[in-house]
């Protein structure tokens, strides 16, 4: 069944139908300054996503993840898995910083800036509008008898959510696979890449189907976050909501100059907020999890309030200490909390990253087998030099080594070239003559990075036979 969201009065939210099924939402058409400045905000998150994947930053794109090879180029950083702990700590001051803003501003980023809204309200729900019609049009053409002025509105429908489907899947593949490759990939047809296009037909699929069908369930059954407000918000939160204390006892003005009712408040109850909800809740019922936040309602009743001259804000973003008329405090011990840890989280990855972190890394191993070996009168043991270059781009490095006199020093490869997050291992023999051994000793091996001019020494111990004291 579908509907446009209308006051029903009873608790049952608009997305239901009596045997818990789901309606068919048709949110109606709203015009206001939320709405305004909704779609420039959408436009401008869409435009950074289609941006995104042509931005380069040196020789990668700013944000491009290759899971294949375990690589990761961010912002014109390069990480490899061992990087992983940054990633956890990015998440996290991701997570706080969002728990903070719902605890200051409730569900803004629902309503505002989650992907869900933004490609709904942005770009599908407005191709529905324009092959359509309004939300009473549409509506109707769902009720209407299969003919083929339908079936072909349909078809054109679904065959353009298709199209921006799979453009919207190819651009997520983008941060995976560079855009020339992933053009090449593209223009030269599956056969070569199945895995790839295996992954572009499946995300096509549930991009359409989320969009297309699953749309408003996925923030009132799905979505984790959604369930959590309920512990992230308190009183002073801000929320959307209703004034109860001007509006009730809601009714039309008529029944006063008839003489039915005393007094109504200033809800002339046009349900005009319910039927703009894309949830289809009435939220004159008070704070519901199912409130995306989108504020369709909010100019929806400042349109009505407007047209019976009563002042606009019957519903508006306010605290429910707000709405009870009570002191509103910004800064509340929740907030601070919040706050701090994302913001320590954050400073974690920004201290890491610059200051700490080093353009490569260096470890130096012992070779497999035996710690040393005897070869005729000399002791020799064998090292890896192993070199990881965390440039984005290719790096040239030099190996210097300190020893003691008796040393011999055997390094076949003295200077090094890696591309980004190439890692190598070089040998290297250090040997002495037995004559010469009196116990273990230590070697410095410098490498310096041309590049940065960063240098890193390790110290590593030669190790010979047990000396017998003379
Ligand atoms: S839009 Fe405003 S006046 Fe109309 S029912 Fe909703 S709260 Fe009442
Ligand atoms: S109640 Fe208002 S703010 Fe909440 S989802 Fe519905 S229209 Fe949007």
């Amino acid at each position: 069944m579908s509907v446009s969201p209308a006051a029903n009065n009873t608790d049952r939210p608009e997305f239901l139908n009596a045997r818990g099924g789901r309606n068919k939402l048709h949110p109606a058409d709203v015009h206001g300054r939320f709405l305004r400045w909704r779609r420039i905000v959408y436009a401008v998150l869409i435009l950074h996503y289609l941006a995104l994947p042509f931005i380069k930053n040196g020789a990668h794109p700013a944000i491009h993840l290759d899971i294949e090879a375990r690589r990761f180029y961010l912002a014109g950083q390069a990480f490899n898995a061992q990087d992983v702990w940054l990633i956890v700590f990015l998440l996290a001051a991701f997570a706080f910083g969002l728990v903070f803003v719902t605890s200051w501003a409730g569900r803004v980023w629902c309503g505002w800036a989650c992907p869900q809204t933004v490609f709904l309200e942005g770009v599908y729900r407005p191709i529905e509008r324009w092959i359509e019609g309004n939300s009473t049009q549409r509506q109707r053409l769902d009720e209407s008898p299969w003919g083929v002025r339908k079936l072909a509105l349909r078809v054109i429908k679904q065959f353009i959510y298709v199209a921006v489907s799979l453009a919207l899947a190819h651009w997520a593949l983008a941060f995976f696979v560079p855009v020339p490759q992933l053009t090449q990939i593209v223009l030269h047809g599956p056969a070569g890449h199945a895995t790839l296009f295996k992954w572009a037909m499946g995300l096509t699929a549930l991009i359409w189907f989320n969009f297309a069908w699953f749309r408003e369930q996925l923030c009132v059954i799905v979505c984790p976050y959604g369930r959590l407000q309920s512990v992230l918000l308190d009183k002073q939160s801000l929320i959307i909501g209703y004034d109860e204390s001007r509006g009730e006892p809601r009714g039309k003005k008529l029944k006063v100059l008839q003489g039915d009712s005393p007094r109504v408040g200033d809800c002339i109850d046009c349900g005009l907020c319910v039927r703009v909800c894309p949830t289809g809740i009435d939220i004159r019922q008070g704070p519901q999890m199912e409130c995306i936040g989108c504020a369709q309602c909010i100019d929806a009743c400042d349109d009505v309030m407007k047209h019976v001259e009563r002042p606009r804000g019957l519903i508006r973003y306010d605290s429910l200490v707000g709405f009870e008329g009570g002191e509103k405090k910004v800064l509340r011990p929740r907030l601070m909390i919040y706050g701090s840890l994302s913001v320590a989280a954050a400073f974690a990855v920004f201290i890491d990253v610059a200051t700490l972190r080093s353009p490569f890394e260096a470890n130096l191993l012992r070779g497999h087998g035996t710690t040393y070996v005897l070869d005729g009168n000399s002791i020799r043991d064998q090292f890896e030099l192993h070199v990881v270059n965390k440039h984005v781009g290719p790096a040239d490095f030099e190996i210097s080594i300190k020893a003691p006199p008796e040393a011999i020093i055997v390094l076949p490869q003295p200077t090094l070239h890696l591309e980004s997050l190439q890692d190598l291992r070089t040998p290297l023999f250090v040997s002495t003559d037995r004559a010469n051994y009196h116990g273990s000793f230590d070697i410095e091996v410098t490498l310096s990075d041309r590049t940065s001019e960063r240098s890193r020494t390790i110290v590593g111990h030669f190790i010979g036979p047990p000396v017998t004291p003379r």
